[in-house]
């Protein structure tokens, strides 16, 4: 499928189908996602927010689990830690499908066994909340998922302020290579002065980072920043109680 379908169908399934949210808060709120998850995310990107007091939202694709590629993926003990550690585990679709590739029932079916996957892993947890691989959507997944999650973020980039669709949250790329830090905490500030909520997200957290990704130390830098600047940070599903809880004040 060439690019421009793919854009199309993106388009047409967020002008087509949308659950809006109004994102009205008192100061702004910062969350960090990582998509796949490569090994490195959660090593190093999951201490480092450990380590400034934060948690991240990590986005499976349990495909990937115990995988032998050069990235290592990661393994139940990586996801148990996490979670001992408060950090939010959530739904990626299991093969890492391209939602706008594949018939909508294989889609359902894919994300279906990522979930049941994780409850045999580890009982008593859910996925809540969801990520588009390639950020590609199409109206038929966007409405079943409006119906088993409570969210879903895109690849489109941007802050979530005022009316917002909770099934194609914006987000803020932490890839090194196209992103200088520069560029990021001009964001911050953009985000603090509109009170809107600022998703990054990133792959890896490897000392050579893929293009999709960064080294532990521009990471740190961000988190770092959101320290300094004393922000909110919290996973997906705890930003989505807060604002939730302001939507009818
Ligand atoms: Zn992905």
């Amino acid at each position: 499928m060439t690019k421009y379908i793919k854009y199309i169908k993106r388009k047409w399934a967020n002008v087509s189908f949308a659950r809006h949210i109004t994102v009205r808060l008192d100061r702004c709120v910062v969350t960090f996602t990582f998509d796949d998850v490569p090994v490195s995310a959660f090593e190093n990107g999951r201490a480092i927010l450990t380590r400034y007091g934060f948690m991240g939202t990590f986005y499976l694709a349990l495909s990937f689990m115990d995988g032998r590629e050069a990235e290592n993926r990661f393994t139940l003990q990586d996801m148990k830690k996490a979670l001992i550690e408060q950090h939010e585990l959530a739904c990626h679709t299991r093969g890492h499908i391209d939602l706008s590739q594949t018939r909508f029932e294989d889609s359902v079916r894919d994300i279906e066994q990522n979930q049941e996957q994780l409850m045999d892993l580890l009982p008593g947890n859910r996925f809540k909340n969801f990520s588009y691989p390639f950020g590609a959507q199409t109206r038929a997944v966007k409405k079943y998922l409006s119906e088993h999650y409570r969210s879903a973020r895109g690849i489109g980039h941007g802050l979530n302020v005022g009316e917002t669709d909770l099934y194609n949250l914006k987000t803020v790329k932490l890839y090194e290579n196209r992103m200088p830090l520069e560029e990021i905490f001009r964001l911050m500030d953009e985000a603090a002065e509109q009170r809107a909520w600022l998703v990054f997200y990133t792959h890896d957290v490897a000392d050579e980072p893929s293009e999709y990704g960064c080294s532990p130390a521009y990471f740190e830098a961000v988190v770092a920043e959101c320290a300094r600047r004393q922000l909110d940070v919290l996973t997906v599903d705890k930003a989505l109680d807060l604002i939730e809880s302001k939507q009818d004040v």
